[in-house]
């Protein structure tokens, strides 16, 4: 029998400790792990028996973790990593080199577009922005050396709803990997899989873990893409020099890219999750559905409240009948629009900032995904190092700021926002 989601995100992965009972995960915090005899550990090394051996590589804990995400998103396998920013690196890393490129969105969180805009250039990586409504010009710019086609479920910040298979439809055709950042949906509101996408990515610091504790980062893996199909992928189709000539995909088929990911990527990059995030984050985890019901509940509360005040000039939120991708919440992510969307105010930049100073019950900080109700002016702070022209294509134009709602009373924060921006509009 399969079981449902809010039992699974209970379970999955999470066995009674087989030396002790103990009913919840262990915090396994440990570096090694002793090995049986000298022929079991040559064993693990050379990957022919799958164990543990140093925690940079596998913990039971993150382990535990890791197979709670992969089954949340049905996907094969999943690597969980130091952050979303590392995850995102994870994905890349098998299947990126000096000189190639990966398609991806415009509507990206503002530190992603930073990653890509610059900081891969340092590995020879290069990326290159579309809007991923217009599925020609996606089409137009993947080339030769493009790799892999990139972009957000629920885009942050401004509760933008990728078309996932429209954009899948055309990565396939290239014969290229679509991976999928789904930290602002969760595989609660959305399952990328399901759409076409070959690798999710997560933020875990985010909805995941849920309570604003965590660092952490997390790669699942469809385990559906033929990465043997053309020669563009030798991480995973070609001998593998560093395992006596192994070949990942040939041997460990679905399983190719989560392999990869811990004997190589987590092995030589060392992004590695620590056993106490990973409790964290299970814990969160355990509650998953019932947070991002309430989320959902209070954003289209909020939002709709928010549309009608006479100080706020636009409100995207795809929760919103107003909204030019409402009509995509059903077939992307039915059971709601997720917590997070974007306030445009009348008053500008200035009433954004005087906004920000005078809420009570919201914290002003960059985060999202928390109980907690969290407001950003992302062009003074997380858009900062981005152009006016990337700010407004990313959602982050001067007047506007992001909101993370919580899990509190909605009619506590409406109140909350209905004395500021009094305040912002005197
Ligand atoms: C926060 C976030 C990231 C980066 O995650 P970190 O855990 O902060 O490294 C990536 N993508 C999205 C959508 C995010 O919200």
């Amino acid at each position: 029998m399969t079981y449902g989601f809010d039992t699974l995100q209970v379970h999955a992965g999470a066995r009674p400790d087989p030396a002790t009972g103990a009913r919840q995960v262990p915090i396994y915090q440990t570096t090694a792990y002793v090995f049986r005899d000298a022929d079991h550990a040559a064993a693990l090394f050379n990957l022919q028996e799958v164990g543990y051996i140093y925690s940079r590589l596998t913990n039971p804990t993150v382990a535990a973790l890791q197979e709670r995400v992969a089954t949340l998103e049905g996907g094969a396998g999943a690597v969980c990593c130091s952050s979303g920013h590392a995850a995102q690196i994870m994905a890349l890393f098998p299947l990126m080199g000096p000189g190639l490129n990966v398609v991806v969105s415009t509507r990206l969180y503002g530190g992603s577009i930073t990653q890509f805009s610059q900081t891969i250039k340092r590995f020879g990586w290069s990326a290159k922005f579309v809007d991923f409504d217009d599925l020609d010009a996606i089409a137009a710019a993947i080339d030769d050396n493009t790799r892999a086609v990139f972009c957000e479920s629920i885009a942050n910040p401004g509760g933008y709803i990728t078309d996932l298979d429209a954009v899948a439809a055309v990565a396939d055709k290239a014969g290229l990997p679509l991976i999928v950042d789904n930290t602002s949906a969760t595989p609660y509101l959305c399952r990328p899989i399901e759409h076409g996408a070959t690798l999710v990515v997560h933020s875990m610091t985010k909805f995941l873990t849920g309570n604003g504790t965590v660092t952490g980062g997390v790669v699942v893996d469809s385990g559906n893409f033929d990465w043997s199909a053309s020669d563009k992928f030798p991480s995973l189709s070609a001998p593998e020099p560093a395992y006596h000539g192994l070949k990942f995909h040939e041997t460990f088929g679905p399983l190719a890219f989560t392999f990869h990911g811990i004997a190589i990527g987590l092995r030589d990059l060392g992004m590695t999750l620590n056993p106490q995030a990973a409790h964290y984050t299970l814990m969160g985890i355990e509650t998953l559905s019932l947070r991002m019901a309430r989320h959902v509940e209070n954003a289209e509360k909020v939002a709709a409240w928010l549309e009608g005040h006479p100080a706020v000039e636009a409100v995207t939120y795809a929760g919103l009948k107003s909204s030019p991708w409402h009509d995509r919440v059903a077939r992307i992510c039915p059971k709601g629009a997720g917590g997070l969307f974007t306030v445009a105010l009348k008053g500008g930049y200035d009433a954004c900032m005087t906004l920000v100073d005078s809420l009570n019950l919201f914290s002003h900080v960059a985060n999202l995904g928390d109980t907690r109700s969290l407001i950003i002016h992302s062009a003074s702070t997380t858009h900062r190092q981005l152009t006016p022209v990337q700010q407004t294509a990313a959602g982050a134009a001067p007047n506007v700021v992001r909101i993370s709602i919580g899990i509190e009373d909605a009619k506590d924060i409406i109140a909350d926002l209905e004395q500021a921006l009094a305040k912002a509009s005197a």
